[in-house]
């Protein structure tokens, strides 16, 4: 059951899947078993292979030696990646296109070119202890004094800050009566990682909190004008939310396989449990909301392509953030129930996705917000307007 592609996103469709199938999938169990960690010549290998299939440079532009590829096509790339569970397609930098228009050449140079080689990764600090879903009050601190700014503030699960080369750190700055981003390297003085929780999924990348304490950064640093910072972290929720809807995708597409898989080969009552309807109202349901989510998540793609108005695109990610991200936790709950027992064990793909979906309906704003994100969007513009 597939939604209908361009020839470009139906290639780099069948080049991600390859690569998922080849690369990634062999390694889940393993990853699984030890912490989310996988042996470093297998990391090596398998990011050194997303490079060279260009995975790193889909979404930046030619200008800056790109692929520029279109949403749909990225979209394609990560539903297949989504397929692959204990985010073992993290293993590459993902540099993205917002981050061209929002970055000076000099920090183009320094941070986002080096994620494009592979040589870097970010890690994005927004959340507080305080403010967790209403990001408008956040409480950290960036003050200017001469060529530097001094920042100040705890951010809560920096997802990747294991493995980052440098920080987007979003403050208030309170002297000049608004709010910056900015980029700031790892193990600059004052900062701390204050705790390193674990969290339900097994993965390689953790997410600290760090606290940010005097910690001084060039003026070179801010990204954009002070009143910016926001409007980028925007375009990046954007681009994160429908990539969300993209992964769920795969991940729901894979569940429902290897349910069904199992379902076919699992006699009960003498007969294969895939005959029993309970079953198969279940994979039916599963099917049918996956062919939902994909029209959905491809037609939000093509709209980002087509150039449609942005206020209208963040609504449309905010739906699909919202819908495909809860109709994988759906489907995942109805594979376990259709493995039984089997479907409780880590080994198990649905025991694992069970669990890493269910993030999915958490990070990059709650279910909830997305809801009122829709909802004021509806009220403000009209049914035709979002
Ligand atoms: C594994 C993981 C990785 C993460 N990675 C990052 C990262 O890399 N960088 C980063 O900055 N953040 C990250 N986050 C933070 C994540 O974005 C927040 O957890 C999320 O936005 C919710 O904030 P909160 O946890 O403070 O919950 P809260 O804001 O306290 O919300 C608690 C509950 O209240 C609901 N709620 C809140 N406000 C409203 C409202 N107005 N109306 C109705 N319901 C409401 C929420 O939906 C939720 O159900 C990560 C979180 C997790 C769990």
């Amino acid at each position: 059951m597939q939604v209908p592609l361009s020839r470009d996103a139906s290639k780099w469709q069948a080049i991600a899947r390859e690569y998922a199938d080849e690369y990634l999938q062999p390694h889940e169990v393993e990853a699984e078993l030890n912490d989310g960690v996988l042996p470093e010549d297998i990391t090596a290998r398998n990011k050194e292979r997303a490079i060279d299939l260009g995975f790193t440079a889909i979404d930046v532009p030619k200008s800056h030696g790109g692929l520029e590829l279109p949403m749909e096509s990225q979209v394609a790339i990560w539903e297949q990646l989504g397929r692959v569970t204990n985010a073992l397609s993290w293993c590459f930098p993902e540099a993205q296109s917002w981050m061209f228009d929002a970055c000076s050449a000099d920090q183009i140079d320094k941070y986002i070119l080096p994620m494009v080689r592979g040589e870097h990764k970010d890690c994005y600090a927004i959340t507080e202890s305080g403010p967790g879903s209403d990001i408008s009050g956040l409480e950290a601190t960036a003050v200017r004094d001469g060529d530097e700014y001094v920042l100040n503030g705890e951010k809560w699960y920096v997802t990747s800050g294991n493995l980052a080369s440098f920080f987007w750190f979003q403050a208030n700055l309170p002297d000049e009566d608004d709010e910056a981003l900015f980029l700031v390297d790892q193990g600059t003085d004052g900062i701390e990682i204050i705790a390193n929780p674990k969290f339900s999924h097994t993965y390689a990348s953790h997410h600290p909190t760090y606290l940010f304490r005097d910690v001084r950064v060039p003026v070179a640093q801010r990204v954009g004008r002070p009143g910016d910072g926001m409007s980028f972290t925007h375009s990046w929720f954007r681009h994160e939310r429908l990539m969300i809807g993209a992964r769920s995708c795969g991940a729901a597409a894979r569940l429902i396989e290897e349910a069904m898989a199992f379902a076919q080969g699992r006699i009960v009552d003498g007969a294969p449990l895939s005959e029993k309807q309970a079953i198969q109202f279940m994979l039916a349901d599963s099917v049918t909301e996956l062919y939902a989510s994909r029209l959905m998540t491809y037609e939000a793609a093509r709209a980002a392509d087509r150039g449609d108005d942005v206020k209208a695109q963040h609504s449309r990610c905010s739906m699909v953030k919202l819908y495909v991200s809860e109709m994988a936790n759906r489907v995942a709950d109805r594979a376990v129930q259709i493995f039984g027992g089997r479907g409780y064990m880590r080994e198990n793909v649905a025991e694992r996705f069970f669990r890493e979906l269910r993030v999915d309906r958490i990070w990059e704003g709650t279910s909830e917000i997305q809801r009122l994100i829709i909802a004021r969007s509806l009220l403000k513009r009209g049914l035709d307007g979002i």
